[in-house]
């Protein structure tokens, strides 16, 4: 007898809002109702797993198969079946929360064009509607009997008994829309279309998705007879791999099996320079692949580039860019992540404040560090390719977590330095740190080349003691961030404070300054507003003059925050102090120069420090004329 049941109320929203999708990602009801074929075998195989003698064991599979006559698309699943109730309230009803929240979401959206986010919800069974105008399904529970539901997904529901030719399981009929002018259903008929559904959403389903598909046999039963034109036969195809790579053990998959899924999966023809192979079990359980390019990704510097991980749950594919998977700071890792634990109807929402999601993103980040860690130490030729294309991002890492990532990070790190031409890491500059020597060195410009010209390495040189060099935007701001490394601070050679005097040292310094107190006033008053003091210091060997700041900004951080695109007017500077050389033959011709060609010194001093220290001379003009003057004094 057939009876005509109306939808619940929620249900009758959803049904609207598939039907009148104007979501152009459609094709995902495959995956839906794979996914669906797939719990119902999960379920009978737990119960032929736990009650064998009530429900024999069967080859499980989904079968999926086409009437282009009738234009309908077929999905079969010999799983657990519904019973009449069943159907009704599985069918007739929203059952799970994830769809309660999506009709939620979606009425909150005023603007319906934003319908993208369909394809992260798992809108389960109603999603056929998207391309179905009827639909049918005949299902049995083992040792019940079959139902038959059929709907146009308006209204109402009918629902009367019927037959089908299996034990147990469901058969799922689409009776496809009527093409429209933008949009071919037919195409979902076609074999390679469904063949490249499959493997896209559902290719590591652990039961096999099986078509009959006609093929015409190559080849000749009798080697010596002529060529036969052989007739196509009907053969089942499995259209998915069923086990993923990921879901194997890392022991049975090689590293050019790795390298080979990548390369597939990311679009890309090198090898990357990482992989990473996860099998987490315990209190957290996921599968995991991580990869980092042999290359930047051509987009990686631009803002519309989308960081993330591929989601899986239970090896049905959710989402493609995971952006909560992974860390801005390595945002250049590509790769994918499945757990068990994952809904699939989980929403994007629910994603970001879910804890697992926060939990396995902390792991993978550990892990992929980990492995850094151990390339740093084996592999020292790829760890320099990798520290070359991504050393700023770690850098990065550093600096926008306050130095809170610096236990996890500071190892990775490495600079060109000046004892010789390989980069040293910190551990390795601590190391060999001189007795004395109290802080860890740099010196900081826009180039090594200028770096290397910086009038306050000379002395450091004289002494041996090694100095980092940090060339690079953001080393500083790094360094500054960790504050110290194995509790040595860090210096900059430029900083006031970056001496380390003897006492003697310093009393000849102080009784200098006593003498030639008025040369140095001089000279500080000429340069007011440009430096905040002139002293005499025993930084210097063979040049006359520099400019140190005091401890906090340096010159180098100074410029690097001028040039950002959103710079302030008033960006923080730093304190610049004049240190001269009293050791030097120019201070020794000028130290009793008049008040008024001190004055004038002056000016030429300090343009002198900062053409050393890599800078420009802001007036120019009266740089030449100070020069001028001078000269033709002679
Ligand atoms: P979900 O699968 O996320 O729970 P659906 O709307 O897709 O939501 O399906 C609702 C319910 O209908 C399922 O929970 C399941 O109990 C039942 N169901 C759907 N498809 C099948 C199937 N092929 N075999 C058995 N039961 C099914």
């Amino acid at each position: 007898m057939k009876e005509t049941k109306i939808f619940q109320t929620e249900s009758k929203q959803l049904l609207d809002l598939m039907i009148n999708s104007i979501y152009s990602n459609k094709e995902i009801f495959l995956r839906e109702l794979i996914s669906n074929a797939s719990d119902a075998l999960d379920k009978y195989k737990f119960l032929a797993l736990t009650d064998s003698s009530h429900y024999p064991s069967k080859d499980y599979r989904i079968l999926l198969s086409v009437d282009k006559a009738k234009r309908t698309i077929t999905i079969e699943d010999n799983g657990i079946g519904m019973s009449k109730e069943e159907i009704e309230t599985n069918l007739g009803t929203i059952a799970k929360s994830g769809s309660k929240e999506f009709l939620e979401k979606y009425k909150e959206m005023k603007d319906a064009q934003d319908v993208g986010i369909i394809g992260q919800f798992g809108v389960g069974f109603y999603s056929a509607f998207m391309v179905a105008q009827s639909v049918e399904v005949i299902s049995k529970p083992l040792g019940g009997e079959a139902h038959r539901f059929y709907s146009e997904g308006k209204e109402s529901y009918d629902i009367e008994d019927a037959e089908l030719d299996m034990d147990s399981g469901t058969r799922i009929t689409l009776q496809l829309k009527e093409n429209t002018e933008g949009e071919s259903y037919d195409a979902y008929m076609e074999e390679y279309r469904i063949a490249s559904l499959v493997k896209k959403y559902s290719d590591y389903i652990r039961y096999p998705i099986q078509q009959d598909v006609y093929e015409t046999p190559e080849g000749n039963d009798d080697e010596n007879k002529p060529l036969e034109k052989k007739e196509p036969v009907l053969v089942r195809k499995t259209l998915n791999s069923m086990v993923p790579l990921w879901k194997k053990s890392p022991r049975e998959v090689t590293k050019e099996q790795l390298e080979e899924f990548y390369k597939n999966k990311f679009d890309d023809n090198e090898a990357p320079l990482l992989s990473l192979h996860l099998n987490v079990e315990g209190m957290l359980c996921y599968n995991a692949l991580a990869f980092i390019p042999a290359h930047p990704p051509y987009n990686l510097y631009s803002e519309n580039y989308e960081k993330g991980l591929a989601l899986y749950s239970k090896s049905i594919f959710i989402q493609d860019k995971c952006k909560d998977l992974i860390p801005d700071y390595l945002k250049f890792v590509k790769g994918l992540v499945d757990s068990d634990d994952f809904p699939l109807n989980i929403s994007r929402e629910m994603l970001q404040t879910s804890p697992l999601m926060k939990k396995i993103a902390e792991n993978i980040e550990n892990k992929i560090v980990d492995k850094l860690k151990g390339m740093k130490k084996d592999d020292k030729e790829n760890y320099e390719k990798f520290f070359k294309a991504y050393g700023d991002y770690i850098k990065f890492g550093i600096y926008s977590s306050y130095g809170f990532k610096k236990d996890l990070l500071a190892d990775l790190l490495t600079f060109p330095h000046s004892a010789s031409d390989e980069p040293i890491d910190l551990a390795t500059y601590v190391e060999n740190m001189q007795k004395k020597q109290e802080a860890i060195y740099y010196a900081s410009g826009k180039s090594l080349a200028e770096i290397k010209m910086l009038p306050q390495l000379e002395k450091f040189k004289k002494k041996e003691i090694d100095v980092l060099f940090l060339d690079k935007e953001i080393d500083e701001f790094a360094l500054m961030a960790m504050f110290n490394y194995k509790e040595k601070p860090f210096k900059n050679i430029a900083s006031e404070s970056a001496d380390e005097l003897s006492k003697e040292e310093k009393k000849e310094i102080e009784d200098l300054s006593a003498t030639h107190r008025r040369f140095l006033d001089n000279v500080k008053e000429a340069l007011k507003g440009r430096v905040d003091d002139v002293v005499f210091s025993a930084k210097l060997v063979d040049s006359p003059v520099c400019i140190s700041t005091k401890d906090g900004m340096s010159l180098n951080m100074e410029r690097v925050l001028e040039q950002q695109p959103n710079a302030q007017e008033e960006a923080p500077k730093a304190t610049r102090v004049l240190e001269i050389n009293p050791n030097h033959p120019l201070f020794q011709t000028i130290a009793d120069s008049s008040d008024e060609e001190a004055q004038k010194y002056a000016s030429l001093l300090y343009d002198e420090a900062l053409l050393l220290e890599g800078f420009d001379i802001s007036d120019k003009r009266a740089f030449v004329e100070n020069l001028n003057a001078l000269m033709m004094k002679k």
